[in-house]
């Protein structure tokens, strides 16, 4: 491992390395399974989870009864707006539960789905959940996202 770091210029912290890992296991069993692979692999797809990663749990009940309601206007119908989850256009009037990202849902389909994972399923933006434990790697993701995008402006100002 000590060469990944020294290469990278970064100091190993913990779920950096578990991530590593279960992404090589992951490349493994990629490769081991190729045959069987038939969808496009999307890494980040919701249902999908990598081995040690978490699953992300429910939104947050608070958040999701704090979601505004709005009607489908006759604009929106007209052109043909579609519930992303359904793929069924609205009716005129209808109500549909907007999420912070502003996209619209049925509330009888982003309900049951925020009660099974916390992010948006067509831009996977993520809402609050009533989960400590999760909201504390999520800390910690961004975190290390961020640490990654300041080596990376460093690289870059070093080499412009
Ligand atoms: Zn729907
Ligand atoms: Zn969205």
């Amino acid at each position: 491992m000590a060469s990944y770091y020294d290469e990278h210029d970064c100091e190993p912290d913990d779920s950096g390395v578990h991530r590593n890992l279960d992404l090589l296991q992951f490349a493994r069993m990629l490769v081991e399974n190729s045959d069987m692979l038939d969808f496009d692999l999307d890494l980040d797809f919701d249902g999908f989870t990598l081995p040690g990663e978490r699953r992300a749990p429910p939104a947050s009940i608070a958040v999701v009864q704090a979601l505004p309601s709005i009607e489908i206007s006759a604009k929106q119908v007209q052109m043909g707006k579609k519930c992303p989850v359904c793929l069924l256009e609205f009716d005129i009037h209808e109500k549909a539960k907007q999420l912070p990202c502003q996209h619209q849902f049925h509330s009888g389909c982003i309900l049951p789905w925020l009660k099974k994972t916390n992010s948006c399923p067509v831009c996977r933006h993520e809402l609050l959940t009533d989960d400590p434990d999760y909201e504390e790697y999520r800390k910690q993701k961004e975190k290390s996202k961020e640490k990654e995008a300041r080596v990376e402006s460093l690289h870059n100002s070093m080499y412009t």
